[in-house]
């Protein structure tokens, strides 16, 4: 008798994301999976990232959440185009439910896809969902031991951004051992330190999200 292997899942995720970083191209979409734990401000940096790219860019929201609508309402007032995902208990966003939440987007319409996916530092790392680029939200109030007990997503990011950084004189975290347990789990990784509250940091980000349109955009 044939075993079933558990794996089956992760690969059909895989064939799946395949189609949507094929029709992300066809689209001219830059698509970004923005990761991270419940409260570390990924709602936030979508909402700075809208206010300062909504000029230039034309953008599209996906909201991963188990439940409720509250951040979807959030990013609709931006004027952006929103849908939400709401996974019923599931942990992590896939590319089955990007596939079908794509279906209410003119496609040809947009040049910045973000996906928030659900809080979670765990088993988001292992679901892609097509996108070009991975971002980890950290926190300051999450303490700097994240990166060290959480390897996996943070090595599966093309980016790493420590939000709340207005925080740091509050708490004892360190910046510099978080950026060195960081490095050392991902050579090269970008890491960007910011506040979506009093905005310092904020403009490298939002260039470095520039540079990567562009040099999607020239190929
Ligand atoms: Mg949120
Ligand atoms: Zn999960």
């Amino acid at each position: 008798m044939e075993i079933k292997v558990v794996s089956n899942v992760l690969r059909t995720n895989d064939l799946l994301a395949e189609e949507n970083s094929a029709l992300f191209e066809k689209e001219g979409i830059l698509a970004i999976n923005v990761m991270g734990s419940p409260g570390a401000g990924k709602t936030s940096l979508l909402l700075c990232t809208i206010e300062a790219l909504k000029n230039d860019l034309r953008i599209g929201v996906i909201e991963g959440d188990i439940a409720t609508t509250y951040d979807a309402e959030l990013i609709r007032e931006t004027g952006v185009e929103v849908v939400q995902i709401n996974t019923d208990g599931a942990c992590h966003l896939d590319a089955h439910m990007i596939k079908r939440a794509l279906v209410y987007f003119n496609l040809s319409a947009l040049d910045l896809l973000l996906i928030e996916n659900v809080g979670n530092l765990v088993c988001p790392a292992s679901f892609g969902l097509g996108e070009a680029i991975k971002v980890v939200v950290s926190s300051v109030p999450e303490g700097d031991d994240k990166p060290k007990k959480y390897p996996a997503i943070f090595k599966a990011a093309d980016c790493a951004l420590l939000n709340k950084i207005d925080l740091l004189e509050a708490l004892e975290f360190n910046p510099a051992r978080f950026r060195e347990d960081l490095l050392k789990i991902k050579e090269g990784l970008e890491i960007f330190e910011l506040s979506c509250r009093s905005n310092e940091g904020l403009s490298f980000w939002i260039d470095w999200l520039k540079k990567q349109r562009c040099a999607q955009v020239l190929g």
